[in-house]
C-alpha cells in the first residue's frame, strides 16, 4: 500500500513544479509531508515521528511549537493580522534587535532573508555611489538576481541560474572564504560598494572563520570605503543573541537577519550604522518597501522566540549540547574507516564525507554526495530527519534533549559500521 506522503507528492507533482515550494525540499523517492511538529520532533502524514535536525533550515532555534511563541501569536490574532501602518510590536522588535546586535544602530524590517539582503545591497550601493559587490564562493544570500552568481573567470562571476541575465551579475565578484589575499585583490581592483558574506558560512555546510580572518576582512573593507555586510540570516540570534558578530567580536557596517528572528513566521531585517541606514527612504533616497514588512504577527512571534532564548543560560546549554553532539560524531568518524570531517560552530554543524578538511566553498564542493545520500536514508530509517542535501546544516534547538543526542549518535555509529563493507 502506498503511504500518504507519496500519495500527496504525486498530487503535488501535477500542480506545482517538482512537487515542492522550494527546491532543497525535494528528495527521492518522495519528500515527507509533515503533519505537525513539537519540540525536537516532527511527525509525517503517515504518523512517523523523527528527531529533526533540519528545523526548517534554521529558524526554529527554540524548538517546534515553542509555547511562548505559539501563545504570543494566539494572543495577538484577535486584533487582526496586518494594518499597513506602524504598530507597537514592530517597534518593540526593532528595539529588541538593536539592543542585541552590536552593528544595529538602526533597523528596517522586511519579510524574508532574500529581501533583506537585496535591500542591504541596494542601500550599500546608494551609500557609496558604487556598483560592485563581492560575495563568497558558495555563499548564499537568497534567490535574487545580483547574488545568483557563481565563480567565472578569476574573481568575475556568471549567473548561477537560467533566467538571470549576464548583466545582472556583471558587477558581482567572487572571493574565496578564509582567503584574505584574494579578497584584497578584488577590493583593490574593483573598489566595490560592499562585501556581503556569511560570517560563518552556512550554505556550503558549516565553515567557520579561521582565526583573525573576520578581523582582517573588517580592516580591509574599512580602508577601501567598502560597506561590510554580515549576512546573519542563519547565525543571527542562533549562535548568541548578538549573532556571529558578537561571538567573534567583529562589527560590520550592516547586517541582515531573518530565520530565527521570525519565530517560524516570515520576518527579516536589515540594520547598520545610522549614517548608512538613513540613506533609506524616507528620509534618504534608496527605495526599500514591502506590504508585509513589520507585520505584527511575525513581530510578536520573533520577539517571543528571541526572549525565550535569552532566558537564563539557554544559549550556553544549547551550544554545550551541540558541542557534545559534534564531538561524538567527529570521534565516531575518526575511529571508522570512512573518510570525512565534522565542521561546526555552536548549534550548527555539517558532516562532510570524502574530504578531511573544509575551509571554503571549493573544498565543500568536493564532498562525497553519494555517501551523504546513503547516510541520509540510514538516518531517516532510524527516525532522524536531516536536511536532504550534503551541503546543508544540522541545526540543534533548545528542545533537543540528551536522549535525542544519544539516539542520533547511535544511529550515526550504525551507519558508519555499515558504510564500509
Ligand atoms: C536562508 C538564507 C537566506 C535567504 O532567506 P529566505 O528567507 O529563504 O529568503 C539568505 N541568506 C542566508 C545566509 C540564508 O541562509
Amino acid at each position: 500500500m502506498k503511504d500518504r506522503s507519496s500519495e500527496l507528492f504525486e498530487r503535488a507533482l501535477k500542480v506545482t513544479p517538482g512537487g515542492v515550494s522550494s527546491p532543497v525540499r525535494a528528495f527521492r523517492p518522495n519528500p515527507l509531508f509533515i503533519e505537525s511538529a513539537n519540540g525536537s520532533k516532527i511527525r509525517d502524514a503517515d504518523g512517523n515521528e523523527y528527531i529533526d535536525y533540519c528545523m526548517a533550515y534554521g529558524p526554529m532555534v527554540a524548538g517546534h511549537a515553542c509555547e511562548d511563541v505559539i501563545n504570543a501569536v494566539k494572543s495577538y490574532l484577535d486584533r487582526g493580522t496586518l494594518f499597513g501602518a506602524p504598530s507597537e510590536p514592530e517597534l518593540q522588535l526593532i528595539e529588541l534587535i538593536s539592543s542585541r546586535v552590536p552593528s544595529a544602530e538602526m533597523v528596517r524590517l522586511a519579510c524574508s532573508g532574500a529581501e533583506a539582503t537585496m535591500h542591504a545591497i541596494r542601500v550599500a550601493r546608494g551609500f557609496t555611489g558604487r556598483d560592485g559587490i563581492v560575495k563568497m564562493n558558495g555563499g548564499y544570500h537568497g534567490a535574487h538576481d545580483s547574488v545568483m552568481a557563481e565563480r567565472g573567470e578569476g574573481y568575475r562571476s556568471r549567473p548561477s541560474s537560467e533566467g538571470v541575465p549576464k548583466d545582472a551579475v556583471k558587477n558581482t565578484f567572487i572571493a574565496e572564504y578564509n582567503d584574505i589575499e584574494g579578497l584584497t585583490e578584488v577590493i583593490d581592483a574593483e573598489k566595490p560598494a560592499c562585501v556581503i558574506m556569511e560570517p560563518v558560512m552556512g550554505n556550503i555546510g558549516v565553515v567557520p572563520p579561521e582565526k583573525g580572518y573576520l578581523q582582517e576582512v573588517r580592516k580591509i573593507t574599512k580602508e577601501a570605503g567598502t560597506v561590510l555586510i554580515f549576512d546573519e540570516v542563519i547565525t543571527g540570534f542562533r549562535l548568541t543573541s548578538g549573532g556571529a558578530q558578537e561571538l567573534y567580536g567583529v562589527t560590520p557596517d550592516m547586517t541582515t537577519c531573518a530565520k530565527v528572528m521570525g519565530g517560524g513566521l516570515s520576518g527579516s531585517a536589515l540594520m547598520g550604522k545610522r549614517e548608512i541606514m538613513e540613506k533609506i527612504a524616507p528620509p534618504g533616497k534608496v527605495y526599500v518597501a514591502g506590504t508585509y514588512a513589520g507585520n505584527p504577527i511575525s513581530a510578536v512571534a520573533g520577539m517571543a522566540q528571541i526572549n525565550y532564548m535569552s532566558k537564563g543560560i539557554r544559549y550556553t546549554e544549547l551550544n554545550g549540547r551541540s558541542d557534545a553532539l559534534r564531538k561524538s560524531l567527529s570521534d565516531l568518524l575518526e575511529d571508522s574507516k570512512v573518510k570525512g570531517c565534522v565542521n561546526g560552530v555552536g548549534s550548527m554543524m555539517t558532516v562532510y564525507f570524502g574530504i578531511e578538511s573544509v575551509t571554503n566553498g571549493s573544498d565543500a564542493s568536493k564532498t562525497d554526495r553519494d555517501m551523504f545520500n546513503r547516510m541520509f536514508k540510514h538516518m531517516l530509517d532510524k527516525g532522524i530527519y536531516l536536511a536532504p542535501s550534503a551541503l546543508e546544516d544540522w541545526f540543534v534547538s533548545a528542545a533537543h534533549s540528551s536522549e535525542d543526542i544519544t539516539a542520533t549518535v547511535e544511529a550515526f555509529g550504525s551507519f558508519l559500521k555499515g558504510a564500509v563493507r
